[in-house]
């Protein structure tokens, strides 16, 4: 079964606000069985709305729209669907109480625009919103069933699991999708395509392949469709078995894994701590480990040391080296990997130390030059890369890269 997800809100428009509603809402939707068709955001504007959803319900006969269902003016898609539905609209007790008891203990006096909202459309059946005051609408008229959220992320995912999946799950008769994620690294898409080739010519029909690239890594994405969950999960699984051998050395986890879940897992099995010392990107290394819930048992901290006076100070960088070879040198990332893992009494830890840019460059180091080192007690080993002139990239691929070295540094030592 497919549907249409139509977003609203000038803001989407401005490019203000990035449009994360319809990506979760997909994913999810697809988990339970539902294809996509369209995902169309439009401007709060009466004449768009009502001719975006006339569009969509010639192709599709659910409708999820999230966004501009508050009391305020700029807020159209209530009074729009009622129109568009031919509703009267009418006060309805229920959501006031709901908005009362939502109100009330926060100390909030229920005002004039509150009270507008306990008005709903005659024709739809209104949704509870545990999180926030506007109650979600679900019209089922003709055969076709509209559904309006609010836009605020957390309120729309709310309706979402309490209502909205559990009522289209009846609807699609349990038809399923299942996607099986297989990650990769250090290897070009264009290699890897060459790789499986012989392997994706035999996949079977029921499954489809996609490449999904991203700096440094190769997501394949295995789909199935269908509506016995086991078969279409074994039909996965022999796959991946086939595809393993072939590409093994590259694969470093599957679904949801990341690169610091992998490294989390690695040196939990086998005991390790770790430690890191940036300089280049910031603090961002750090927080891409401890992002990781239960990391505080292999990561013992870090220190981000932006000054030379700090790296001399902090991690006992060689003043020398400084002075000699500059901040960004092979020397002095070695100097922090070592410092770091004498500072925190750590197996392992991983330093960069680049030009994140796009000022301080220069001929022999342009902005994008970083050092990298992952050191194992005090053996250390390290690389240098040239990431390119945009600073946010750098800072994200230095981080990626630097924990690249460091899975490849463990895999070796203990794998
Ligand atoms: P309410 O009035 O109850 O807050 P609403 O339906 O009027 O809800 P909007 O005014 O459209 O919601 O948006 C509220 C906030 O939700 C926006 O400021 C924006 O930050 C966020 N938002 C809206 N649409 C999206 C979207 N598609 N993806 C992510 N965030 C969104």
């Amino acid at each position: 079964m497919r549907l249409n997800i139509i977003t609203i809100g000038d803001e989407l428009l401005y490019g203000q606000t990035i449009d994360t509603n319809s990506a979760w809402m997909a994913q999810e939707l697809n988990a339970n069985g539902w294809e996509v068709y369209e995902k169309i955001a439009v401007g709060d504007s009466k004449k768009n709305i009502i001719e975006t959803l006339t569009k969509s319900l010639v192709n599709v006969d659910v409708v999820l729209i999230t966004g501009g269902l508050g009391p305020t003016s700029d807020d159209l898609t209530m009074p729009v669907l009622a129109e568009y539905f031919n509703s009267k609209i009418i006060f309805n007790e229920d959501v006031l109480n709901d908005i009362s008891k939502m109100l009330i203990p926060r100390g909030i006096a229920i005002n004039e625009n509150n009270r507008k909202q306990a008005y709903v459309p005659e024709k739809c059946i209104p949704i509870r919103n545990k999180l926030g005051t506007a109650p979600g609408l679900w019209f089922s008229i003709d055969g076709k069933i509209v559904v309006s959220m609010p836009g605020v992320p957390h309120e729309m995912r709310g309706m979402m699991n309490d209502f909205v999946l559990p009522r289209l799950a009846e609807i699609n008769e349990n038809e399923i999708i299942i996607h099986k994620f297989i990650l990769t690294l250090g290897i070009p898409e264009a290699i890897l395509a060459e790789k499986i080739e012989p392997w994706e010519k035999n996949i079977p029909l029921k499954l489809n392949l996609a490449y999904l690239p991203s700096p440094g890594m190769v997501k394949l994405r295995l789909t199935a469709k269908g509506k016995n969950k086991n078969e279409l999960t074994e039909l996965i699984n022999k796959q991946v078995a086939l595809l393993k051998p072939i590409i093994n050395e590259y694969i470093f986890g599957y679904d949801n894994d990341t690169l610091s879940s992998v490294i989390g897992m690695l040196l939990k099995k086998h005991n390790l701590k770790l430690s890191v010392a940036e300089s280049c990107t910031g603090g961002y290394l750090s927080h891409l480990i401890t992002e990781i819930p239960g990391s505080s048992i292999y990561y013992e901290g870090g220190i981000v040391s932006y000054s030379n006076a700090i790296k001399v100070k902090t991690l006992g960088v060689n003043p020398l080296h400084l002075t000699n070879y500059g901040a960004v040198s092979q020397q002095v990332v070695e100097d922090m990997a070592l410092g770091a893992n004498a500072t925190f009494n750590t197996d392992f830890s991983v330093a960069t130390s680049g030009i994140a840019g796009p000022e301080g460059g220069s001929k022999e180091k342009p902005v994008g030059t970083v050092w990298i080192a992952v050191a194992y007690k005090s053996e250390v080993i390290s690389e240098k890369f040239n990431f390119g002139n945009n600073r946010e990239r750098n800072i994200i691929r230095a981080s990626n890269m630097a924990l690249m070295l460091l899975r490849k540094e463990i895999i070796t030592k203990f794998e």
